[in-house]
């Protein structure tokens, strides 16, 4: 299956791509060749890699909105989780359609997910059925390990990577956290958690173990290049430099740390050290949205702001740790527009207000552009929308709206 796409902006110029099976094949001024599928963008929409979701938990589409304004604790402990325990496998893979439905109309094409091993078979339907590329880290609790381990192993597919996700270093025991760490090392699985999301996190730890998170974690020899460790905002600076050497990615939550008033990620300091920055989301419960070009342009605002310096967290910056970052942290060839690297593209309109003038197109991405602006996606060499239609959009809306119901 090839498909040929003409007249397309690509770095202000006009260009041809050839994508065969699911990859970039050829990027030229003019491609001739009979393909399976033509399609001509005259020169009217410009062409950008999708956007990697770093962090986010995509079920919780069905909490949007259900407890708001509330301490993260009171908001976690007395509402998430209780409403997280009524949802079964059912709700789970309707709660993802939904997520994956607002996902690919705001652009996102990869996502690394975390949620309850409860609903992972409704999750991988759910992720498969909408074609969207993923890194699936299964929750780990302390009775689980034997059941991840026989149902992760087999399951891996053209879409799908999987991740061991112990929750949090308050939430999962340091048995836990050995065993994930042995389990990733054994099957090369990434390792995704949160990490140091509250001051109170970094005091509980200090006065549980007599040291900060980071100290604990590289204590029991837990941190690798394998590690996207979510919100990651208490760090001092000897923390920043263990985690520089070890070579792990830190994902950026702005929405979520701003709601949950949890605090402002270092983003300038850990950009100097070197360390890869990628963007996330967050659930829809503390977001509410899944929309990536909210987060990048509520991402760089919340630095300048926070840093009282408007040259921190550049539009450049924030694009590529929504894009090529999130791809480097999840080890995919995705994230860039060059011939060899995955079809994970999206097909932005040029003729809507944000791109009117188009001085700099990364800037209108991020600080102009909304969701309507992308009109196509597509997904490993697959349009899976066109024209804003994705099939099964209605009966999905509707059906989340139905399950929704026992959270009330
Ligand atoms: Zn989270």
């Amino acid at each position: 299956m090839n498909i040929l796409i003409k007249n397309v902006i690509l770095n202000n110029e006009k260009k041809d791509l050839l994508i065969e099976d699911n990859l970039i094949s050829k990027i030229d001024d003019e491609i001739n060749i009979s393909a399976d599928e033509v399609v001509d963008y005259k020169g009217e929409k410009a062409v950008s890699p999708g956007f990697i979701n770093c962090h986010t938990h995509s079920a919780m589409t069905l909490l949007r909105g259900y407890a708001d304004d509330l301490p993260l604790n009171e908001w976690l402990f007395n509402k998430i989780f209780p409403a997280e325990a009524k949802m079964d496998n059912e709700d789970i893979y309707w709660g993802t359609k939904l997520a994956l439905v607002e996902m690919i109309k705001s652009g996102t094409t990869f996502f690394n997910e975390m949620y309850l091993f409860r609903g992972c078979e409704g999750t991988i339907r759910a992720i498969t059925e909408m074609g969207v590329r993923a890194v699936y880290g299964i929750c780990l609790d302390d009775s689980n390990f034997e059941k991840v381990k026989e149902f992760v192993l087999p399951q891996k597919t053209d879409l799908i990577d999987f991740a061991i996700a112990p929750h949090a270093i308050y939430t999962a025991s340091e048995e836990t956290l050995r065993w994930a760490k042995e389990f990733s090392d054994k099957n090369n699985l990434l390792i995704h958690m949160h990490l140091s999301e509250t001051l109170n996190e970094v005091e509980e730890c200090i006065d549980k173990f007599g040291k900060r998170p980071v100290e604990y974690l590289n204590d029991l020899g837990f941190i690798n290049e394998k590690c996207v460790f979510a919100h990651s905002i208490w760090f001092n600076n000897k923390e920043l430099e263990i985690l520089e050497d070890k070579g792990c990615s830190l994902v950026y939550n702005p929405s979520s740390n701003m709601k949950l008033s949890s605090g402002v990620f270092r983003f300038e300091d850990v950009k100097n050290k070197g360390i890869n920055i990628c963007l996330g989301t967050d659930g829809a419960a503390s977001n509410n949205s899944l929309d990536m070009f909210e987060e990048m342009k509520i991402g760089a605002l919340l630095q300048k702001s926070n840093d009282i310096d408007p040259t921190h967290a550049k539009a450049e910056d924030i694009f590529l740790s929504a894009t090529e970052n999130g791809a480097k942290a999840l080890l995919k060839k995705t994230g860039k527009i060059e011939e060899g690297y995955l079809a994970d593209l999206i097909f932005i309109d040029l003729q809507k207000t944000y791109f009117s003038p188009n001085f700099n197109f990364i800037s209108n991405l991020v600080y102009a552009a909304k969701s309507e602006c992308v009109s196509d996606v597509m997904c490993n060499g697959k349009f899976i929308m066109k024209d804003r239609i994705i099939p099964q959009e209605k009966e999905i809306l509707k059906k989340a709206k139905e399950l929704s119901v026992k959270f009330t």
